[in-house]
Formats: structure tokens, sequence, C-alpha cells
């Protein structure tokens, strides 16, 4: 369908303590871009309106009017239902059916689409980002959680009702560590930030010797992943144990997506990602001996590229793809 390409498009991307919204054209330049905190404790309409209130303020800053803005695509965490516009329960942002597309839809007059943050993440490193041409890629954001969002034949992959890509809750480890989720031994109970903290607590506990202590003055509810990522910069052999062990645990996973997937690549984000010096390389070597023949060869593992705009620029491009197949929504 044809779109007017010379028309911009709002992003936002909402998250549980901060939000970004920004306008952009169709080549996926930034023309501004305003970061705020998320009002959670003031309740849904708040965040809404402050949402709204900040899409205007953007407008405003790029030097444009809401005559110019063809569509709004937002992400935000959770379950959505993406038809109606609903976002069905979000733990991080405390919501039950909250309604995210009325409230920017009866103020700007244009179409507005929601998806889950990742997936959107995964659209815009898949059209402006490190995923560009591919029809088969996965992208995965290490944080402090692991979320991903798969693309297959160029399609997001949704699962039947909408609960597909939870990677992070892959069992990679029956007998593993607790996950948020209730169950024991997830992919991310086993890589994502918190595990690297508490690997480096428990060596700390157990006696031993470690620059990681000392970096967090002495205090173990101030160890960071990038705080024990420093200390294995300065070849802290405990550090570097911690890190070791979390590749492993990464490249299980990967293996898996890989075998499952046989995607062109995989790309990783989040802030974890930040150590891929250290903790990629001996995950990407599993990926390469213990993938399915073939899958393996093909797939390549790569950092993302957008950073932290992935999410507000991703949000974008849901808009401008879905107004491209003609939804109004
Ligand atoms: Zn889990």
């Amino acid at each position: 369908m044809d779109v007017d390409r010379t028309k911009k498009i709002v992003g936002v991307d909402l998250g549980g303590t901060t939000f970004t919204v920004g306008v952009m054209d169709f080549e996926g330049n930034v023309l501004s871009r305003l970061d705020a905190d998320t009002p959670v404790e003031d309740g849904p309409i708040a965040v809404m309106n402050k949402i709204v209130e900040y899409i205007d303020m953007a407008i405003e800053k790029a030097g444009l009017t809401g005559k110019d803005i063809l569509g709004v695509g937002l992400g935000a965490p959770g379950i959505l239902d993406v038809e109606k516009g609903i976002n069905i329960f979000s733990p991080n942002l405390k919501w039950h059916n909250v309604d995210m597309v009325t409230p920017i839809k009866e103020h700007l007059g244009v179409p507005v689409f929601i998806e889950n943050d990742v997936r959107v993440a995964a659209l815009g490193e898949r059209r402006f980002g490190a995923g560009k041409g591919r029809k088969y890629m996965i992208f995965i954001a290490l944080g402090t959680g692991i979320g991903s969002g798969i693309i297959i034949n160029g399609e997001l992959f949704r699962g039947s009702i909408g609960g597909g890509g939870e990677v992070g809750h892959m069992v990679i480890d029956s007998n593993g560590p607790r996950c948020n989720c209730g169950n024991y031994g997830c992919f991310e109970a086993l890589a994502a930030g918190p595990s690297i903290v508490a690997r480096a607590e428990k060596a700390i506990k157990s006696g031993l010797e470690t620059k990681i202590f000392e970096l967090a003055e002495r205090d173990v509810t101030k160890i960071t992943p990038a705080l024990v990522y420093r200390a294995a910069k300065m070849g802290d052999k405990v550090a570097l144990d911690v890190f070791r062990e979390t590749s492993y645990y990464l490249g299980l996973g990967l293996v898996t997506l890989t075998t499952v997937f046989n995607p062109e690549c995989i790309i990783i984000g989040g802030g974890i990602s930040k150590a891929w010096d250290i903790l990629m390389p001996p995950a990407i070597q599993m990926v390469k001996t213990r993938s399915f023949p073939g899958s393996r060869d093909v797939v390549e593992i790569i950092p993302a590229e957008l950073g932290d705009s992935a999410g507000m620029i991703g949000a974008g491009v849901l808009a401008m793809e879905k107004l491209e197949k003609g939804f109004t929504l």
C-alpha cells in the first residue's frame, strides 16, 4: 500500500522506570528525542497522559505539527492484545487491561499500533540496524532478563496468543536456580545480569579473594554486572570465572535457538552485551561447535547497532510497517 513517505512517524518506548519518545522519518533518521520518568505509581491514566504530552513536545521539538504525523508506534513490556490495543498484563508497569491506543489516537487523530518492547526492538534492528535485509533473525535483549524478537520469513513471530519468543524461560538446567517466573533453571536465571551478580556474591561469601569486593566498597549489595566486568578487565580471576560460567549458559541457550530456528543471524543487544569481548567469544564458540550441523555454519552472532534507541526506533518501524501493509488501527 502507498503511504506518504514525506510524513513522519512517532515511536514510543515505554519502560517501567523511563520512557522515550522520538519523531523519525521513513529513512530512520531521528528528528527529535525526549526521555522522561514513567510515573508508574500514579497509575495508567497518568502514564498515558504524560506520554501524550511528550509526543506533542517531541513533534514541536522536531519543528513539526500533528498534521505531519502519519502514525504512532508504541512498544511496552507485558502481554499485549495488539489488535484491541490493550496491555493485558505488565508486572513492570503494574498494569491490567490498560488501553494504550485510544488516548493517543483521540489526541492525534492518526493510527496507533502497539507491540511488546523487545519485539519492536527486533523490528528496529531489522530495518535500520544490524539485521538489515535479514529474513530469519533473532534479536536477544540481554539485561535484567532475557527477551527476544524472532523474525521468520520476514515476519515477526508472535505465537498463537502472543506468548511466542519467551526465550528467557527456556529451561537450560533442570536443577538450576529459581527464576522470577516460578520455574527453575530458566535461561535468564542462568545468563542474565542478576546471575552475574549472584555468582560474584557467592564467590565473595565463600571467601575467595577478588577485586570485585574492593570495587563494590566491600558491600555485596553494590555489585553490578558492570562492576564485575571492570574487575574482569583488570584480570581478576574470580570475575573471569563468573563470566566464563555465564558465557557457558548463554552459549547453551544460543545453541538451542540456532538449532531450532536456523536463523541467518542472532543479534545481541541490551546492557549486558556491553561485556561482549569477555562474554561472547566462548558463547559463540559453543554455538559453532554444538548447534546442529548446517545451521551452526551459517549463523552469525552479532552486536545490536541501535543501542538504547532500538525500542523507540523499533516502535516507529512497527507503525511504518503496519501502515505500509494498509492497517489503520
Ligand atoms: Zn523463567
